[in-house]
């Protein structure tokens, strides 16, 4: 288990000038805050943040940052103030600890906009101070590393949160390790089997490449050190997810999936990263088409590397990243780099292009739901440099069209736009642009949006500015035909339009729960309210009662005999499958667009449906249900004369309607008799089985 001497040991190796004795202070304070406190495993409750600090120092981040790891959960979870700690450990830690305090607060629900929503939070609180979301890392990264102490839901809730919020965004934050070590042990906990299995295979097929890969290093290495250059190479770790989701997309087995042999050569400078280059392509034939050049050409969170992939020895592909280390550096660590403790490094300096990046990336996207999009869909798009006439360079996502870059000149310009040049062509909107192109957008004033334009733009800015326009003119006109339907009504009954401004109308205004008059404009011009709903609160109390809408109760099949948690008139089938009857103890299957299937609890097929976990519903037998339902009876007798005559007669003889028989006999002198019976619960099937099984002659009975 880690000590705080460990932490500080690490931080001092970066950072000679670290202040310990403030590290030690925090520990101390942190420890006693949390002094009652224990963890699920039982462990004293401090090991929590020191592991976080811990995760910090392995990041060589700055002070500031390890102290906040430290006291992160001290206020949130102890009696300790702000003010305190910003008395004992100056401004900058108090900014972190109360925005990891608020952060915590938005607990992640499982509706998809809450979920949205708090994310965009996340990166709201990031954009003010990134050290905020690495902090928020480091305390994710130890719970998942501890997670196996938590409940099965605790731990299911936790893990999926981690895979569809933290592991994206650590991935476009460029955090690369991060990413992989999230989405591995989220993976491991929502999937142990398959996690297990894949490990093993993983494994073994490592140690048959193993030779491969040391016989290639060795062609490298003899190349390099004749050429007197520096270098270091490495492999790649594995990423068991990234496994799992190419056999899923590409619906083929593990054996299928193909394994290029990926090696990475860091180096000292950047002549030295073509130097390399030129070495391995003269060695084994390039790939075409898979070189790529990120260190002239950067991706947009700064990625720079070299990317080319050979045929190698024996006709394998062998995938090359060459970069220097500062590239590494960034590559490994992402915006986390930025942070690193370095000597002369002013806050300034570290406010670079990566955070405005960011910045930029919250301001343009004010839809939660389609920010969650973006960042969890294309990681670092790669881009396309496309020129302004003036010269001026646009950086956008390769696919970009003309709309595209219109709108990422100006949202005016996008709006307004009718048509656009490229070189000095006329293109159509959907044009997709390459680098290089200069592009013209002709405008006109009177111009909007259209719908089709979602269809093929790529930018998330584009996306977004095109939505909200059209969600805007949508409410537009639906506030005027609102105001038409309105109007209509009132004039039908021989009112006033002076009553839509009348004291009586804010009182109708707030019985639909709606915050003004154009709300009630837009939900009856989308007809959420009628007119005449509207118009009627106008009409006196009496009329009202008799115009009231009958309650219609919705088709179901037959009768009210299943209820969930409470809830009857609920819409249910009854599974033909395993047939229940009232007194088995059963569950309801939500099946899409036909309500509810009711299975008994040991039926076979429900284990299968038991996967799609949320859609299993709890639902019992209601009291009073004298009505019968249908079941099977399968019985096996030796074929004899007689056996079907007698069972059918004790059948008969309990009152059990059988309204289907069907008898089949085997060649070695079996009979087989399916029964299709009317009853009224379990114990009367129950009590039928055990007479039919005591009669003469017969071998099996079953449901
Ligand atoms: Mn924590």
């Amino acid at each position: 288990m880690v000590s705080i001497e460990n932490v500080i040991e690490k931080i001092k190796a970066y950072n000679p000038k670290a202040d310990i004795e403030l590290i030690k202070k925090a520990f101390a304070f942190s420890g006693e805050a949390h002094c009652s406190q224990r963890r699920e495993e039982g462990s004293p409750y401090i090991y929590h943040p020191l592991s976080v600090a811990d995760i910090l120092a392995d990041m060589k981040l700055d002070v500031p940052t390890i102290i906040a790891g430290l006291l992160h959960d001290t206020v949130e979870d102890t009696g300790t103030s702000t003010v305190d700690i910003r008395e004992i450990f100056g401004v900058e830690v108090a900014f972190l600890v109360d925005a990891l305090t608020k952060l915590s607060k938005v607990e992640f629900q499982t509706k998809e906009d809450a979920q949205a929503e708090n994310f965009r939070k996340m990166l709201l609180a990031m954009s003010k101070d990134v050290r905020v979301i690495l902090i928020k890392f480091a305390d994710r990264l130890h719970n998942m590393r501890t997670i196996e102490h938590l409940s099965e839901e605790k731990r299911r809730r936790i893990a999926r949160e981690t895979i569809d919020i933290y592991a994206p965004l650590a991935n476009r934050l460029g955090i690369g390790w991060l990413r992989t070590e999230f989405e591995d042990l989220s993976f491991k906990t929502l999937m142990p089997a398959l996690f297990s299995e894949l490990e093993r295979k993983v494994a073994k097929r490592r140690e048959e490449q193993e030779r491969y890969i040391s016989e290639v290093k060795g062609i490298v290495n003899e190349k390099l050190e004749a050429a007197g250059i520096p270098a270091r190479i490495k492999g790649r770790i594995k990423h068991y997810y990234g496994i799992y989701q190419k056999m899923v997309k590409q619906k083929i087995p593990f054996e299928q999936v193909q394994d290029v042999i990926g090696l990475r050569i860091i180096t000292d400078t950047v002549g030295h990263c073509y130097d390399i280059l030129g070495i391995l392509h003269s060695v084994w034939p390039l790939v075409p088409g898979r070189f790529k050049d990120f260190i002239s050409l950067p991706k947009s969170n700064m990625y720079q590397s070299l990317h080319t992939t050979v045929v190698g020895p024996g006709g394998d592909h062998v995938e090359f990243q060459i970069r220097s280390d500062d590239m590494n550096e960034l590559a490994e660590e992402g915006i986390a780099a930025h942070w690193r403790y370095k000597e002369k490094d002013s806050i300034d300096k570290k406010n670079t292009r990566f955070i405005s990046w960011l910045r930029e990336l919250v301001k343009d996207i004010s839809d939660a739901k389609e920010f969650l999009e973006a960042v969890k869909g294309e990681v670092v798009p790669e881009t396309v440099y496309v020129f302004t006439p003036k010269g001026d360079i646009k950086e956008l996502s390769v696919g970009s069209t003309a709309v595209d870059f219109a709108y990422a000149i100006h949202t005016q310009v996008g709006h307004k736009c009718v048509g656009a040049k490229a070189n000095g062509r006329i293109v159509p909107l959907r044009h997709k642009l390459n680098s290089g192109d200069v592009v013209e957008i002709i405008t006109s004033p009177s111009h909007g949006p259209s719908k089709d334009w979602l269809k093929f733009v790529v930018t998330p800015r584009a996306k977004a500015r095109i939505k909200q326009w059209l969600k805007t003119e949508e409410r537009k006109k639906s506030i005027e035909l609102g105001i038409k339907l309105l109007e209509d009504e009132i004039k039908r009954h021989g009112l006033p339009l002076s009553v839509l401004k009348s004291e009586k109308m804010e009182e109708i205004i707030k019985s639909f729960s709606l915050m003004s008059i154009e709300d009630l404009y837009v939900s009856v011009g989308y007809g959420k309210v009628s007119a005449h709903q509207v118009v009627n609160k106008f009409m006196p109390e009496k009329e009202e009662g008799e115009a009231a809408p009958k309650v219609v109760k919705p088709h179901k099949e037959g009768r009210s005999i299943i209820t969930i948690r409470g809830i009857d008139n609920i819409m249910y089938h009854i599974g033909r499958c395993c047939f229940p009857v009232p007194g088995d103890s059963i569950t309801g299957f939500i099946t899409k667009g036909k309500g509810v299937t009711i299975h008994r609890r040991d039926c076979p097929n429900l284990e299968r449906l038991a996967l799609d976990n949320a859609r299993l519903i709890e639902v019992e037998w209601s009291q009073d249900s004298d009505i019968t339902s249908t079941v099977k009876l399968y019985v096996e007798g030796m074929d004899k004369p007689g056996i079907l005559a007698s069972v059918t007669a004790l059948i008969s003889g309990a009152n059990v309607n059988i309204s289907h028989l069907q008898a089949a006999s085997t060649h070695d002198k079996r009979a087989l008799l399916e029964f299709t019976l009317e009853v009224k619960n379990r114990n009367q099937i129950v009590s039928l089985v055990n007479k039919i099984s005591q009669m003469d002659g017969v071998l099996a009975v079953r449901r």
